[in-house]
This record gives C-alpha cells, sequence and structure tokens, in this order.
C-alpha cells in the first residue's frame, strides 16, 4: 500500500514535469511528427491555397488598394480561428491574424500588392488581359498566400498539442512602393515577435542571406512662373529648368559617390506645351546606399544640389519624402535554419508540360530555353555589396530576428516585374513553388517554436548585431499613414 502511494506520487510529478516540458517548449522530440503533419495538411489542402492565390492574382490591386485581396487573406485566416484585426498602422489593407498564446511569437510577412501596367494572361507571349491594367509581376499573389498556408498548417500542429506558443500573420500592403511594412514597424505592429519568416518567389530556390539597400523615396516639385515661351518669356521662370539643372547637379555629383551608392530619378511633370514656360515640375528620386546613415548623407547632398538649382532658375522648391527603408539585417543561424527545412522539403518538380511552358517563355522573353531550376541552391558567402534591390522586410529585420526564402516559380534568366513573371505565377509552375514555400515555412515555424534553443540562438545573434542599436523611422515624426505617388 505504501509502495504504491509512492509509486503514485512519483507518477504525479512526472507528469507534472512533463506538463511543464510542453509550456515551456521543450518538446523537440515532437518535431518531426508535428512537421510532418504540417507538410500534410499543406498537401491535403493545396486545391484551397492554389485557387486563394489564383483569386489574389486576378484581382491585381495596387498598393493601399488591396482591398479584395487583403479581405480574402483575412477571412480565410478568421474561417480557420485565428484573430484578426484589420486596418492597422492607419492602413485600410494591413492586417494582424493570431492564434495561439504565449511564447515564443512567430511572425509571417504576407504581401499582396500587384504593379502597374502589367496586366497578363497565363499565357507564353505578351498578351494583356487588360491593357493598361495592373498585374503580379512580382509573384505577391504567390507570396501572400503561401505565407498563410504556413500560418494555417502551424495552427493545426499548435491545436493538436498544449504547447506554449503563437503564431501571427501580418498582412503587409504596399510592399512595391516600400511603404506597408515601414509604417507597421512604426506602429509597434511587430513588437513582441520572438523572430519573422518570410519568402519570395523566384527564378531559384534557395535561403537569402544577402542583404539589401537602404534608401529614400521623395519628390522634389519646383514651382516657378508662366509667360509664353517666345513672346514675354522675360516674364517666366521655368520649373523644369529647375529639375533639369538638379538632375544635372546630381549626375556631375555621381563621379564622387561610393561603389554602394545607387540614385535614379524620373520626371514625373515637366509642363503641358513647349509655348507656355513650366511652372510647375516634379521630380521622383530614389536614393539607396548599403545603411539608413549613409543614405540620410547622401540624400541631404542631393536636397543641397536641389536648392541650388532652385536658387539658379529664381523658382522655390518643395521635398516631399515619401518612405525610406534600412538594409537587410541577416541572420546567419535563422539562414541554417530554414535550409535544413527547405532540404527535407525539397525543391519544386516541374512536369514536361511546365517545363515546356517555361521554355516557351523563355524564348517570348529572348532567353536561353533552359526551363526552370529543380534544385536547391547551397548556401554561398554572400556578395561583398549588397543587391541592387531594397525591401521593407528590411525594417522588421531590424525588430526581431527575420529570415527569408526564395523557391522557384518563374522560368531561370526571366526579367522580374514584367509579363513574363505575371503568366508563370498565375500558372500551376507558380503554385508549386508556393506549396514549397508553404511547407518550408511551416516547418521553419516549428523548429522555433518546438525548440527553444534553436530560437535562442538565433535571437542572441540578432542581439549581438543590434547592440546599440534604435530603430528610427525613416518616415518624419508626425506622420499618421502614407501618401502615395499619383
Ligand atoms: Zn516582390
Amino acid at each position: 500500500m505504501r509502495k504504491r502511494g509512492i509509486t503514485l506520487i512519483v507518477l504525479f510529478f512526472l507528469a507534472l514535469l512533463w506538463g511543464a516540458s510542453l509550456l515551456i517548449g521543450d518538446s523537440s522530440n515532437q518535431k518531426p511528427k508535428l512537421k510532418e503533419e504540417a507538410i500534410k495538411w499543406i498537401e491535403d489542402h493545396q486545391s484551397l491555397l492554389t485557387n486563394l492565390s489564383d483569386q489574389v492574382w486576378g484581382y491585381a490591386e495596387l498598393g493601399l488598394k488591396e482591398y479584395k485581396s487583403s479581405k480574402l487573406l483575412a477571412d480565410a485566416l478568421e474561417e480557420a480561428g485565428f484573430q484578426v484585426e484589420r486596418g492597422v498602422a492607419g492602413m485600410p489593407t494591413a492586417f494582424v491574424a493570431t492564434y495561439g498564446e504565449g511564447e515564443p511569437v512567430i511572425g509571417l510577412l504576407a504581401e499582396y500588392d500587384a504593379l502597374p501596367g502589367l496586366s497578363q494572361k497565363v499565357s507564353s507571349t505578351k498578351e494583356p488581359l487588360e491593357e493598361g491594367a495592373p498585374g503580379h509581376g512580382c509573384g505577391h499573389n504567390l507570396l501572400g498566400v503561401g505565407c498563410v498556408g504556413a500560418a494555417l498548417a502551424v495552427k493545426e500542429a499548435l491545436a493538436a498539442q498544449p504547447f506554449s506558443g503563437t503564431i501571427k500573420l501580418f498582412g503587409c500592403p504596399a510592399e512595391e512602393t516600400l511603404i506597408g511594412k515601414v509604417y507597421m514597424v512604426k506602429y509597434g505592429i511587430f513588437d513582441g515577435l520572438s523572430a519573422a519568416l518570410t519568402w519570395h518567389p523566384g527564378s531559384s530556390t534557395k535561403v537569402s542571406n544577402g542583404s539589401s539597400l537602404a534608401m529614400n523615396s521623395f519628390w522634389v516639385e519646383f514651382r516657378g512662373k508662366t509667360a509664353h515661351g517666345a513672346g514675354d518669356p522675360w516674364n517666366g521662370r521655368s520649373a523644369l529648368d529647375a529639375v533639369e539643372l538638379m538632375d544635372y547637379g546630381v549626375n556631375l555629383m555621381r563621379e564622387h559617390m561610393e561603389l554602394t551608392s545607387r540614385i535614379h530619378y524620373v520626371i514625373t511633370d515637366g509642363g503641358e506645351a513647349p509655348n507656355v514656360v513650366p511652372d510647375y515640375a516634379r521630380v521622383w528620386y530614389y536614393v539607396r546606399e548599403a545603411n539608413r546613415e549613409k543614405v540620410e548623407e547622401l540624400y541631404q547632398r542631393v536636397l543641397n544640389i536641389a536648392q541650388g538649382a532652385a536658387l539658379a532658375t529664381d523658382t522655390t522648391y518643395q521635398v516631399n519624402l515619401i518612405t525610406g527603408v534600412y538594409n537587410t539585417l541577416v541572420n546567419d543561424t535563422g539562414v541554417q535554419i530554414m535550409h535544413k527545412n527547405l532540404e527535407l522539403v525539397g525543391a519544386p518538380l516541374f512536369s514536361s508540360e511546365e517545363t515546356a511552358f517555361a521554355r516557351e517563355i523563355q524564348k517570348g522573353v529572348g532567353k536561353p530555353e533552359v526551363g526552370l531550376a529543380e534544385e536547391i541552391e547551397p548556401i554561398k558567402e554572400p556578395p561583398k555589396l549588397a543587391g541592387g534591390g531594397s525591401s521593407d522586410v528590411a525594417d522588421v529585420s531590424w525588430i526581431t530576428p527575420t529570415v527569408s526564402l526564395n523557391v522557384a516559380t518563374t522560368p531561370k534568366e526571366c526579367p522580374w516585374h514584367s509579363w513574363a513573371v505575371v503568366a508563370s505565377c498565375g500558372s500551376s509552375m507558380g503554385h508549386k513553388g508556393m506549396l514549397v514555400a508553404a511547407k518550408t515555412l511551416a516547418a521553419t515555424a516549428i523548429d522555433l517554436i518546438h525548440d527553444r534553443e534553436l530560437l535562442k540562438q538565433m535571437r542572441e545573434e540578432w542581439k549581438e548585431k543590434t547592440r546599440g542599436f534604435t530603430y528610427k523611422s525613416p518616415i518624419p515624426e508626425g506622420r499618421k499613414s502614407p501618401s502615395l505617388p499619383n
């Protein structure tokens, strides 16, 4: 009797320990099974996910106008039991969907905006669905739904066991204009995250370990006086002259910039008729550099040139900073964790019909007809100079450790932001890449929820790299919601 009593007490304490271990997350032995279940959930729900991505592809809504796309994704998550908060960070098409309780809190960054003028059918030659309408030339229809698929699959794994952990899907609008996440960071939407995960469609399959450039996007508007171009030009002061002079000044400055600097501009307004001296002109600039400090420095030099141009042409000028982003802070630990999961899932395998379609597209854009990437690229030493582009995922990477992957959805060497990307991201090639991304993201999230040691290592690297750093929003103080160029 006494012996049985002791045994019962021992069993009781063992059960208590087991329960506590689940709550503090020491459940790494459950991981393989949970990952398998999450991957299977995505396989079993392929048609749900591909339907969602095709709907977003069809909506093809521009940044900050993704009303139907964001509603579709938010509704799907709400129906599955997520708590959804809509219209966050001063943007009607931004949302947060949450499932679970307690730490760790793993974020997924979904995007769904399209690009202007890229409307295209799922065909191997340039053929707009609707002339001049937007199209998904960056594959964000797949990006958004891939993250939703991962969130739903992780939810299943969380629901099956009494683990502590939260999955949050962030509906991030207007990535193409580098606006959405910058405002979301400004509003503290990503605060409290343990880590963030995302992906991007591409022409290869790999975990990203390269940085991106910090950037400022801004207009300079010049105002002068109209007059007859021949009759009384002495009464006129040309705003277009000021723009031309500013651009000339900036182009001279190029000789004296660092190799990491990138500056480009378009003149959005330059007058209406040659015989009317333009009293209004506007130029839209991107200034990019390796980090925020260098962007601020270069930006100031460009503004000095604008001031000089206004003075020289007897015009006035006004600067409107539209947005700015940071460079990406790479988390090498996170890269390794995600790479292992990508290997577990495997690269997308394309059918002979898909390969033939890819080759036709390549022919259509004048590239070698080599088909699609079907291997996972190994993790290589990142280039010394960051790639030419910028992303607002970068701003999240300074708030919480962030890792991202690319999955092949598009034929090799296809020009990005083109009709060819729209066509492939609306086809079964794109769907296949998206499902690989969803599985990899889900498996990585399960790693971070169920293996606190991995998460700790990832966070320690991030803490080390951000020591002494305070995030300062590139957006001017007091601005509550974005202004978009028209
Ligand atoms: Zn993109």
